[in-house]
């Protein structure tokens, strides 16, 4: 007899609802893309019902399949969990309603706020990267609550009468999928908390130093739990109602777990709207001076704790829907590919998508996007291939900061993520990096991550090494083949390209 595992994937744009077999093979799932709001400029949103209802339709639709297929839901044994991080919601805890929009993690509206608080110490944005891991910036959950609370009279007032549940979207898909106002659980997962900067890294609880900065009362937030646990069961009208709730990641350590990079020194990047490469640095928090973000990889119940570095890219894929949609010199995304392959290079044109601030490694929420280097010779198929140049290089410059910071170069680079099926793409990738890009053959690993999380908790799979089969064949390699010197100067075309870009305000 069979066993299956399913797994919820919260996305940025999407939502999906995948079931795995006890060989991790992918074996039906269903994706739904639900309303984006950017009610202003650099504000963007998600109704939480949205969400809610998305995930929902998702797993009828999963199980229509499934069920199609002559399998049976009473062979789910457990649930896991994945969810795009840093989005913050607030709901009432008698009445069960959001009580504001969900702040998406790449809305900027708290850019006052930050400068604001940045002003505090001498250390800056840095104040707080002892206990949490993490600089003051637009992206992280505690600035989106404050905001909330300094903004949106409904979310002071539940917050005074201690009415206020405070959670990412993990939280907010548990406590409603659990029962909600009458049973439903708050918690969140170290991975998710890890991204709020209320948790203290090191001991995995809520700091009262970060909450007393940001002026944030404990009871708000949620418990903290592992990434690998039975946390309880789907309860009410749910579907798969009575199947356990057992794992629980942030999209991006889910990413980690689904790629299987199990060993310290193992990374991968995930090429989705942004883009995010995290690195294993095993069971020690390293905190780095070279805007590197320190953050939980997984924790599986009681086993130690398992860090990461982080390097985060606001702007991936987004830049080729960007292409499509303001550009149309596109209809569907993939078609960036066919005119990206019809020029050998850029043509010297560079592209920062620096659409809401850069990310890593610099971290300033004042730049903007660029094209420079255009000339008359210059045709779309320059533009389209420099977009995809984008994400590479600012992986590039990532890369650099990691392999500095640890002292061991990388040899290999997993990948996945949507802009991951872009074959030419990935091969850029590997001849701006000059190491191999390793692309799985199931690129659902986001997904996978969460369901060896919960798989691992109810005893589907025992050990890390019976893991290790999981997506193990098929794999795409790409290795680099144009020369160093052609890199190196590319690189530092790219590297005057964001002095334009930090520049421009
Ligand atoms: P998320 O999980 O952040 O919602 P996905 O991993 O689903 O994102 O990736 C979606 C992004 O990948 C889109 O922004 C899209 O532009 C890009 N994308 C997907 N497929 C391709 C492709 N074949 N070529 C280029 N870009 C692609």
């Amino acid at each position: 007899m069979s066993l299956f595992i399913g797994s919820i994937d919260q996305g940025t744009t999407s939502s999906r609802f995948l079931i795995f077999d006890d060989k991790g093979g992918l074996v039906s799932y269903h994706q739904e893309e639900y309303p984006q709001h950017y009610p202003k400029p650099g504000w963007v949103e998600h109704d939480p019902n949205d969400i809610l209802d998305s995930v929902c339709i998702c797993v009828s639709q999963t199980i229509r399949k499934f069920e199609e297929l002559g399998h049976s839901v009473k062979d789910i044994k457990a649930i896991g969990i994945t969810s795009q991080r840093e989005t913050t919601l607030v709901w009432d805890r008698l009445t069960g309603k959001a009580l504001y929009n969900a702040i998406v993690w790449c809305d900027t509206r708290t850019h006052d706020l930050v400068h604001q608080l940045n002003k505090i110490s001498p250390l800056g944005a840095d104040v707080l990267k002892e206990t949490c891991g993490l600089p003051i910036t637009t992206y992280f959950s505690a600035l989106k609550l404050k905001w909330m609370l300094d903004n949106v009279p409904a979310v002071k007032e539940a917050y005074d009468k201690d009415n206020l549940l405070f959670g990412t979207v993990d939280s907010w898909l548990i406590w409603n999928l659990t029962g909600g106002i009458e049973s439903g659980l708050h918690l969140t997962d170290v991975t998710n908390a890890s991204r709020t900067m209320f948790m203290d890294i090191k001991t995995l609880q809520w700091s009262d130093k970060t909450l007393e900065f940001f002026g944030i009362k404990r009871s708000v937030l949620p418990k903290i739990v592992s990434s690998a646990e039975i946390y309880g069961k789907i309860a009410g009208d749910y579907p798969l109602k009575g199947i356990p709730i057992a794992g629980n990641l942030g999209d991006q350590q889910a990413a980690l777990v689904g790629q299987k990079c199990f060993k310290r020194g193992e990374a991968k990047n995930t090429y989705g709207t942004g883009c995010f490469m995290l690195f294993n640095t095993g069971h020690v928090p390293v905190i780095t001076k070279c805007g590197l973000l320190t953050t939980v990889g997984y924790k599986f119940g009681n086993q130690e704790t398992v860090y990461a570095l982080e390097g985060s890219i606001a702007v991936a894929g987004a830049a080729v829907k960007w292409v499509r949609d303001n550009l149309g010199i596109i209809n569907e995304t993939p078609e960036i590919n066919d005119l990206a392959v019809q020029v050998e290079d850029s043509g010297d044109v560079y592209f920062v998508t620096a659409f809401s601030g850069l990310f890593a490694p610099y971290w300033r929420d004042d730049a903007r996007g660029c094209i420079v280097g255009i000339t008359q010779y210059t045709k779309k198929a320059h533009i389209a291939r420099a977009t995809l140049e984008a994400s590479c290089f600012q992986t590039r410059a990532i890369i650099d900061a990691m392999n500095s910071e640890s002292g061991v170069p990388l040899a290999s680079l997993k990948v996945d993520g949507g802009l991951s099926n872009s074959d030419i793409c990935m091969q850029i990738q590997a001849d701006i990096l000059g190491i191999e890009v390793n692309r799985p053959a199931m690129r659902e690993t986001t997904a996978l991550g969460a369901a060896i999380a919960a798989g691992y908790a109810v005893g589907v799979w025992k050990s890390l090494d019976e893991l290790k089969k999981i997506n193990a064949q098929g794999h795409t390699l790409f290795v680099p083949k144009v020369s160093v010197e052609n890199r190196e100067a590319r690189y530092k075309q790219w590297q005057k390209a964001v002095e334009k870009s930090l520049d421009w305000v």
